[in-house]
């Protein structure tokens, strides 16, 4: 089993969902999102009454869409992901059905 070390995790290269409290100018704050649910939903999206995150942009730690084509043992291997409205505020918008 090879194991994705946190350099290599896909950073989210955009986000749209402006609303987010992890969102500023459209790039994800969150140390790192998850994304799961029935379609690709970014499990950490928030909307709480302040800004908050890390001076550095997100990266998908963790994403439970086995049936997408960047997705191995439950990992995203995409070079990076976009997120932003879909079915939800924010979903991840690489994902691809197998
Ligand atoms: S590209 Fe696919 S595997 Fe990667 S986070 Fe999006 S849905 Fe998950």
């Amino acid at each position: 089993m090879t194991m994705t070390t946190l350099q290599e995790m896909p950073q989210v290269q955009g986000c749209s969902a402006s609303s987010c409290s992890y969102n500023a100018e459209e790039a994800c704050h969150a140390g790192a999102i998850t994304i799961g649910g029935d379609h690709a939903h970014c499990g950490t999206f928030v909307e709480i009454s302040f800004r908050s995150g890390l001076d550095r942009t997100g990266v998908v730690g963790a994403c439970h869409r086995s049936d997408c084509t960047h997705n191995e043992s439950l990992e995203c291997t995409a070079a990076s992901v976009q997120v932003g409205s879909a079915d939800d505020k924010a979903d991840c918008l690489t994902y691809s059905a197998r």
